[in-house]
């Protein structure tokens, strides 16, 4: 399971967040117990993790993080567990694997004509056009960049939208017939499902090696966008009788495709508030970093994951997005040696322009120092 990083803390354009990221960073339990804390049940979440160690180490938790929504517990420990149990991490692994096989084998895919990649019944012309030339210009030709690092384009067609989304609710109907219990595409989303654990995988590898990593090694190559490697694919649902909103947060991406599907709705626009590393994810955004981007059926808004965001309230009807976490294991196997990440980062970026103009000053001031002596 796949969990978005909530930054939090910071009162930043006067959003609640929930004051989790820096501990997530690091999480630690305290070293007595908290034994007056009656633990949650955790049995009714699909775990890698027996649910019964998620509720006797809440007990350990720091006591800011008690009375945090249970969700946030469960990515909390969760990353406890996953750092000290690398066998953990196989067993999740294998897990995960015999999971996607009961569901693959057993469930009968109502179009099996989406499973692989037919350009010219997905994609819209322009859209084919632009791939194919595979040049900047072709690129810049077809987006609108809402607002620096957001691009947004039209890629899919209307009729591919319709068999995508009713292949999903033709899933959800036989999740609902079996009761199979699944897993959501995180903690964050209560509906939605993760399209690579029923089939889809491959289509969704084919989508992002041979039509977004194009593109991504063009606009987002500092951020591992021309090694994207692996990908999380899921669908979201926003209503009245769905997810209604979705915090601010950063993605488990290098770059993130965000395609709405349909259907009728009003509300849900995207708030962007720049794009930040670990270490300043709570950092206040600067004007010129706000921007609300609405969603269109058929169109595409591109980001980098680390470009901090959130889905504002789906007020009617009925939202049906495709999300693809594009992620390159390169680039997250460097980041771990590296401390400076000003290429991106709006704040190191701006501290290190500080650093510069200091020093500066300091060498001006030591040559009028200089010349001073010089000229007594
Ligand atoms: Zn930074």
């Amino acid at each position: 399971m796949t969990q978005p990083q909530a930054p939090s803390g910071s009162k930043a354009n006067g959003f609640a967040t929930n004051g989790l990221a820096k501990e997530n960073v690091n999480p630690r339990l305290r070293p007595i117990r908290n034994s007056e804390h009656s633990s949650e049940s955790y049995e009714d979440l699909q775990l890698e993790f027996n649910p019964h160690l998620f509720s006797s180490l809440e007990q350990y938790l720091p006591p800011n993080m008690l009375n945090v929504p249970r969700e946030f517990k469960v990515q909390y420990l969760r990353n406890i567990l996953l750092r000290y149990s690398p066998e953990g991490e196989r067993i999740r692994i294998q897990r995960h694997k015999e999971y996607r096989e009961i569901i693959i084998s057993n469930y009968l895919p109502l179009h099996k004509e989406i499973y692989t990649i037919h350009a010219e019944i997905f994609f819209v012309p322009s859209f084919l056009k632009a791939i194919r030339e595979n040049t900047e210009e072709s690129f810049k030709s077809i987006m609108t960049e809402c607002s620096p690092g957001i691009y947004s384009f039209e890629i899919l067609q209307p009729h591919f939208c319709r068999m995508l989304i009713s292949e999903v609710e033709n899933f959800e109907i036989w999740v609902h017939e079996t009761k199979f219990r699944i897993m959501r595409p995180n903690t964050m989303n209560k509906f939605g499902a993760v399209l690579d654990d029923f089939g889809l995988e491959t289509m969704l590898d084919q989508l992002m090696n041979g039509f977004i990593s194009p593109i991504s090694r063009v606009f987002f190559p500092e951020v591992g966008g021309s090694t994207l490697d692996s990908h999380h694919g899921f669908i979201v649902e926003y209503g009245t009788d769905r997810d209604v909103d979705l915090g601010f947060h950063v993605d488990d991406s290098e770059v993130t495709l965000n395609i709405c599907l349909g259907k009728q709705f009003l509300g849900g626009e995207l708030f962007f508030r720049g794009i930040r590393c670990d270490e300043h994810i709570n950092t206040e955004a600067q004007s010129e970093e706000i921007s609300d981007y609405y969603h269109v059926p058929g169109h595409a808004v591109l980001h980098r994951g680390r470009h901090r965001h959130g889905a504002r309230a789906t007020t009617s009807g009925h939202r049906v997005n495709l999300i693809l976490w594009c992620r390159s294991s390169g680039f997250r196997e460097l980041k771990k040696y590296q401390k400076d990440f000003s290429s991106w980062c709006v704040e190191c970026k701006r501290k290190k322009k500080e650093r510069r103009r200091l020093s500066i000053d300091a060498t001006k001031q030591e040559l009028l120092k200089r010349d001073v002596k010089s000229t007594s």
